[in-house]
């Protein structure tokens, strides 16, 4: 065969050809082509991206009188031929059928073209498939090295022309720009294609990344035949099926984050760098509205700090900018151009400091319709979103609402397991879960702990002359009266009933006694209204401890607590409305005298 004949398959017209075809597909939706006798392919079925990597084939010849024989193949992607769904005897044998099927068509086409006209129509040749394919194809002599043909599926693809490509070298270097990719991914299988041809084997199908003319990436499946001189590469664009793929892959790696308790910052963190890689030159941020209805920057990593502070803080509103308009109108807002946009008006100087010119935000809203932040996505230069990015923003924008979603189901959670839900005070579980680790932490012996008792006196007799209800009103004025005296750093907790205690770190016994006497002074005063006109006043008594006592080492939680619990006692059986502090001498002296 020379090289520059192109083979011919002399089927009357493409009509039949593709009909043959069709009929084929049809029987097995699997890739299949027809090829020549020297093994050249002539055509094929439609291919689908989700059949990638052949491991078998099965051939058939083809005879067919007044025509070249040619052959048939089916490529099936794995051992087991999931998909094809045949053990493969039974695909020979279906294949034995297709053979005597399209030599009975083909004969039909031949003879009623013969019949049409006795003179041959101009032959049907293999570079007219070529040309008509959707299937990017091209060959390089694979001794020069030089590409001598490339088909217009091909141009269409990558959007370079023959003589911008005019050796696979050049090739080579505009496709695959990346130095490390070239070495790694793409010399190891231009060379095993290479291998696998000298032992006559069809090289595996290879997926691979291509940088296009305009800079943009496919996701292509290579296949390479050598036909004679020619190495033979035909392309399949699977850039979407990859998309779709990522995009699960990313979900799935999301909610796992989600399901294990990851933190949320870095669950927006991985959803903005995946949104980024996808959208090369877009820049992605997450704010969060907070419990004052404000917008906080929350994750944005390649946004300047100066930007984020600017708007940290913004409250919804009719006009704010992208994010603070989609929070208040709680739909989608794409500004292509911020310095055109009257959303932006007044606050263009915030978009210079982040040198951005375009901002398409999406309210993240709960399954309840509440607002919880936005997602924004910006661009240094004013852009409108094309479909995949809007659809990115869906998608974002839903994850981001279950992640949020989540870690509020926890807080509510966390709240009812550790909080007493009357006064809003730690719960005893809590409290001394809390004391004690802030015990143990405990090391330095120039400071205190002390630890606070206090029960209301003779509170039985409110619930008895007011009822449960009035004394409910009662317990959750005096926590807020001791939430009003202590410090932020102090824990206090509702330990029982009526009984509360508070730690207090860095505070010696003497200082206690004073914070535990404004207490009981302010309870004094409390003037609690119930059933309208009823008014309750109550009084409180404390017992104090100190950890450590003078000389001492550091005590157990426990026994902190018993020593403030038997001061407590004291002071209900001194009379009441008074503060005790725990001092050993004393409790000696009162068991000597007992005993
Ligand atoms: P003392 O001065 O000796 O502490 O007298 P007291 O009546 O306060 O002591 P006692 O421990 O005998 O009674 C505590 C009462 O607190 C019993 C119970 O009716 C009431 N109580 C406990 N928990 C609650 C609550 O959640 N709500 C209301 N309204 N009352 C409670
Ligand atoms: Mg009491
Ligand atoms: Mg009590």
């Amino acid at each position: 065969m020379s090289n520059e004949a192109l083979p011919l398959l002399e089927i009357v017209d493409e009509d039949s050809l593709s009909k043959v075809l069709d009929s084929f597909y049809a029987m097995i939706p699997e890739m299949a082509y027809l090829m020549d006798d020297a093994g050249q392919v002539l055509a094929k079925a439609r291919t689908s991206p989700k059949w990638p990597a052949e491991k078998q084939s099965y051939r058939r010849s083809v005879d067919v009188d007044g025509c070249q024989p040619f052959m048939i193949c089916v490529l099936a992607h794995d051992e087991s031929n999931g998909d094809l769904g045949l053990p493969a005897d039974n695909i020979s044998a279906l294949l034995d059928i297709l053979a005597q099927l399209i030599s009975l068509k083909v004969s039909a086409a031949l003879a009623k073209s013969q019949r049409r006209s006795p003179v041959h129509d101009a032959p049907f040749q293999l570079k007219d498939v070529l040309q008509a394919s959707p299937m990017a194809i091209g060959w390089s002599n694979s001794t020069t090295r030089e590409i001598e043909y490339i088909n217009p599926a091909f141009e269409r693809m990558f959007g370079y022309s023959l003589a911008e490509i005019p050796t696979l070298g050049v090739w080579f270097m505009k496709a695959f720009p990346d130095e490390h990719y070239r070495e790694t991914v793409l010399m190891p299988w231009y060379e095993e294609s290479h291998e696998a041809q000298k032992h006559g084997d069809f090289s595996k199908t290879r997926q691979l990344v291509v940088t296009c003319k305009d800079g943009s990436l496919r996701h292509v499946m290579l296949n390479v035949t050598f036909v004679g001189e020619r190495r033979l590469v035909n392309f399949s664009d699977v850039t979407d099926y990859f998309n779709i793929h990522e995009r699960l892959e990313i979900n799935n790696k999301l909610l796992e984050m989600v399901a294990k308790g990851d933190k949320l910052k870095d669950i927006m963190l991985a959803l903005v760098e995946h949104v980024e890689s996808e959208l090369p030159d877009a820049i992605a941020s997450v704010l969060l509205m907070d419990e004052e209805q404000r917008l906080r920057s929350y994750v944005a990593p390649n946004l300047p700090n100066s930007y984020l502070k600017a708007i940290d803080g913004i409250p919804p509103g009719p006009s704010l900018g992208s994010c603070g308009t989609a929070a208040y109108r709680k739909e989608r807002v794409v500004v292509e151009d911020i310095y055109q946009s009257t959303y932006w008006k007044g606050y263009t100087h915030l978009a210079d400091l982040a040198a951005v010119k375009a901002c398409w935000s999406d309210p993240i809203l709960s399954s309840s319709g509440e607002v919880l932040g936005t997602f924004a996505l910006y661009y240094p230069y004013p852009a409108a979103p094309s479909e995949q990015s809007l659809e990115l923003l869906n998608f974002t924008s839903n994850l981001a609402s279950v992640a949020i979603e989540h870690r509020r189901g926890l807080h509510a959670l966390e709240k009812r397991a550790y909080y007493d839900h009357l006064t809003g005070l730690s719960n005893r579980g809590h409290f001394f879960e809390c004391a004690g680790k802030a015990l143990e932490g405990f090391t330095d012996e120039q400071t205190f702990y002390c630890m606070i008792m206090m029960d209301i006196d003779h509170f039985k007799q409110v619930n008895d002359r007011f009822g449960h209800k009035a004394g409910d009103k009662v317990l959750v004025k005096v926590a807020q009266v001791m939430l009003s005296i202590v410090d932020d750093v102090d824990l206090v907790g509702r330990i029982g009933g009526e009984e509360f205690a508070i730690m207090l770190p860095e505070v010696t016994k003497r200082q206690a006694r004073v914070i535990a006497e404004q207490i009981c002074q302010a309870v004094e005063q409390l003037q609690v209204e119930v059933n309208d006109d009823q008014i309750i006043k109550v009084t409180m008594s404390a017992g104090i401890a100190q950890c450590c006592e003078e000389g001492e080492c550091a005590i157990s939680i426990d026994r902190l607590f018993g020593r403030a619990d038997e001061a407590l006692y004291l002071a209900k059986s001194l009379g009441r409305n008074r503060v005790e502090v725990f001092s050993k001498e004393e409790r000696e002296n009162a068991a000597h005298h007992h005993g």
